[in-house]
């Protein structure tokens, strides 16, 4: 299904942005329904060279397109796959397809409300914070609506007046004689930037912007059960919008220092416990390390090496439940390395013994161990 843009409009893969406008707009020209009434195949190409262009003309897109072999950015455009540029019927001469192509990419600069950008900041905190939750201030930078001028930029008792050059628009049209017609090129208005008003006064303040950096002390609080990596999202805690736009987020990252003795998978811990060679066959109470402090608990007679036992509930608490994980402890049986001569006696006696039992099962099938 992948197409080759760069075939469709007949241009190398490193054709410059110049090369592929070029390239449309003689291609655009040759298949034109207008100049070819009733041809299918012609209308079909008319279709996929237009579908080539608002591609690779769009410095994103075209990006996308050459790393992932698609321009689909999930969904939300629509050149990609069925249909998107279906009607050009309603479309009149060459002068208003290429003000319709060619000014479509400078639309996003308009004056209208914006929305501030995110900000991003870690926070690191140890194993316990994550389980328990905590709350903290943190100190972000960030762009806020100027106090004086109430975020217009101009000096208190002015005002902002439409921009001469381009009435308001935000853009400037510009006229062009070719071979092809009369073209009109739509570009960001020089004068105002874009934004359609301009400030004869600017506020001393934020020197005109409308937004001024400050530093804000705020208080996150993490919710118990947060993992390492997860985000934490404060809606309108990030920077300002502009012309009346919603303030962007604060994103919190969370990165968690490891345990010492804990691994975390999920909500449930894992424990490596060393217990001796006589606890794993006679028995024993030990005690084991819990996040909060300790508690007892019974190895049973005869435990192998690497059993694995559940201490229900002693894991971590999920994150916005009253579930709590389990704490998986693995009984890590330890042999003796240093035997006095008389330790050796009584184990090679025990051994001796032991021999004459249990000769049979000497050797086990590896299925049957595990
Ligand atoms: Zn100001
Ligand atoms: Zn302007």
């Amino acid at each position: 299904m992948a197409k080759d843009y760069y075939e469709t409009l007949g241009v190398d893969k490193n054709a410059s942005a110049d090369e592929i406008k070029s390239a449309y707009r003689k291609l655009a020209k040759q298949y034109h329904p207008d100049m070819n009434k009733g041809d299918e195949g012609a209308a079909q190409k008319f279709k996929e060279v237009n579908e080539a262009y608002q591609v690779l003309s769009d410095d994103q897109k075209r990006q996308q397109y050459d790393t992932f072999g698609t321009a689909d950015m999930g969904g939300a455009g629509g050149y990609g796959g069925q249909g998107g540029f279906g009607g050009f019927e309603g479309f009149g001469g060459f002068g208003d397809i290429f003000d319709n192509i060619f000014g479509g990419g400078m639309r996003q600069q308009r004056g209208g409300p914006q929305r501030g950008s995110d900000i991003r900041v870690n926070m690191r905190i140890s194993f316990e914070q994550a389980a328990n939750g905590l709350k903290e201030e943190i100190n972000v930078n960030r762009l806020e609506k100027c106090d004086t001028c109430s975020g217009t930029g101009a000096k208190p008792g002015t005002q902002r007046r439409t921009c001469p050059t381009c009435n308001g628009t935000g853009q400037q049209r510009v006229q062009q004689q070719t071979m092809f017609g009369n073209f009109v090129n739509v570009q960001t208005c020089p004068t105002c930037g874009g934004e359609g008003t301009i400030v004869d006064s600017p506020c001393e303040d934020c020197k005109g912007k409308g937004t001024k950096q400050k530093q804000r002390t705020i208080m996150v609080n993490v919710p118990a059960g947060i993992d390492n990596g997860q985000v934490l999202t404060m809606r309108g805690e990030g920077n300002a919008g502009k012309h009346g736009g919603p303030a962007g987020d604060l994103q919190i990252v969370i990165s968690v220092k490891p345990h010492k003795l804990f691994e975390r998978l999920g909500y449930d811990l894992y424990l490596d416990m060393n217990i001796n060679m006589m606890q794993a066959a006679l028995g024993d109470e030990i005690e084991v390390p819990v996040l909060d402090g300790k508690v007892r608990y019974k190895v049973e007679p005869g435990t192998q090496p690497g059993t694995v036992f559940r201490l229900k509930g002693k894991g971590i608490k999920y994150l916005n439940s009253n579930r709590t994980g389990d704490l998986y402890v693995r009984a890590n049986v330890q042999i003796p390395k240093k035997l006095s001569e008389k330790q050796k006696k009584i184990l090679r006696d025990f051994g001796d013994k032991a021999k004459a039992k249990d000769r049979e099962a000497e050797f086990v099938k590896p299925k049957d161990a595990f």
